[in-house]
């Protein structure tokens, strides 16, 4: 992976102080982070940012870093520190201010209170998929139904109409409230708990979604389902979830598929596996057996002498790798049947056969030597 230096990030010098490390990332941090930032790669460049800081401003880290670069934190496959234990929470409310939302890091889906007034991204739904075994194997184009949190139509997501002064704060947001104590008499500034800081609110609300902006409605996605998915899979449908507040983005859907059994295949990540029974007079003499694949029939040499459980390989007959190219294999397993109902002629032909010698097996020698 190749991943960008983290002094380079923060745009700082190598030799840069704590002080220098720190008021970079408030930089940074203003200009991105998502709740506020409206560039369009805002989410990256924050994560990216978070990363570098989380790293430079740890001496110690910073230390290691300097050493070995980006391998010294490459220790969870997906490459990159893993920041998620770093406490954010100080420098961010001194960004942001202490009512600033009750986030410390930023995670996935939807952060901040759906009360503010800022752009809020709607949350992640997860909705379970079932598929036969042959649609997962081979992919199939489905129509999704959704119950989601849309956008209310009626007044476009905002909540309600005609827009005037906040009544409660007068247009400026923050309501001042003097306070008595005995060190004397204090004045404290507090949010708006009407207009939640913006100043205004709308002086009709919307009657259709009771002033949220938003409405519970089904929705039907066609969704592209590729070859070779499993069951706990799941697929990112990147807008399709519940809507965004404030203008913010739409949540995600991840569909989780849940793949059924099939009569008579197995699933084992990519391979495939088949019981094949066959008969005794089959295993003793060979044979050659038409044996069904996912992708048609095949002929199959059973080899004179086969037993229960000797396993055939078949290349490719798999399912095709989700994450790369090419498919998993096809294992059939022979199961030798003993035959449990015999015609009076059947039975006659195995007495002679039981007159011959079929004992002569070296694994039957072993057991009749004990018996002496
Ligand atoms: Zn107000
Ligand atoms: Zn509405």
């Amino acid at each position: 992976m190749n991943k960008k230096d983290y002094y380079e990030i923060l745009g700082v010098d190598k030799s840069a102080s704590q002080a220098e490390i720190k008021s970079a990332f408030r930089k940074l941090a203003k200009k991105y982070h998502p709740d506020v930032s409206k560039e369009p790669d805002a989410e990256e460049r924050f994560k990216e940012a978070q990363e570098a800081y989380a790293v430079l401003s740890d001496e110690n880290k910073r230390k290691q870093y300097d050493q070995f670069g980006h391998s010294a934190f490459e220790n969870n496959g997906a490459g990159g520190y893993d920041f998620s234990g770093f406490d954010f929470s100080d420098i961010f409310s001194e960004i942001f201010g202490q009512g600033f939302g009750g986030f410390s890091n930023f995670g996935f889906g939807g952060f901040g209170d759906s009360n503010s007034s800022r752009p809020t991204k709607g949350a992640d739904k997860i909705v379970r998929v079932d598929l036969t075994f042959e649609e997962a194997v081979f992919g199939i184009d489905k129509d999704i139904i959704l119950t989601v949190n849309g956008t209310c139509e009626k007044c476009h997501g905002v909540g309600g109409f005609d827009v005037k002064t906040c009544d409660r704060c007068h247009g400026s947001g923050t309501i001042t409230t003097q306070q008595q104590t005995i060190l004397g008499s204090f004045m404290t500034k507090t949010t708006c708990d009407r207009c939640h800081g913006s100043g205004e609110i709308y002086a009709k609300e919307c009657s259709h979604c009771h002033g949220h902006g938003s409405i519970k409605q089904e929705k039907e996605i066609e969704v592209k389902i590729p070859a070779g998915v499993d069951t706990g899979n799941q697929l990112r449908i990147r807008g399709k979830g519940d809507a965004g507040s404030n203008g913010g983005p739409n949540g995600d859907i991840y569909l989780e598929f849940y793949v059924k059994k099939h009569q008579i295949f197995e699933r084992e990540g990519n391979d495939i596996y088949l019981e094949l029974p066959i008969t005794v007079s089959e295993a003793a003499l060979g044979c050659k057996k038409k044996v069904p694949t996912l992708y048609g029939n095949i002929t199959l040499t059973i080899p004179a002498g086969s037993e229960s459980n000797d396993k055939h390989r078949v290349r490719g007959k798999g399912v095709e790798n989700i994450n790369s190219f090419g498919k998993g294999d096809m294992y059939i397993i022979l199961k030798v049947k003993t035959p449990q109902k015999l015609s009076r002629d059947q039975k006659k032909l195995f007495e002679q056969l039981a007159k011959t010698h079929l004992d002569d097996d070296k694994e039957f020698k072993r057991i009749n030597e004990y018996l002496k």
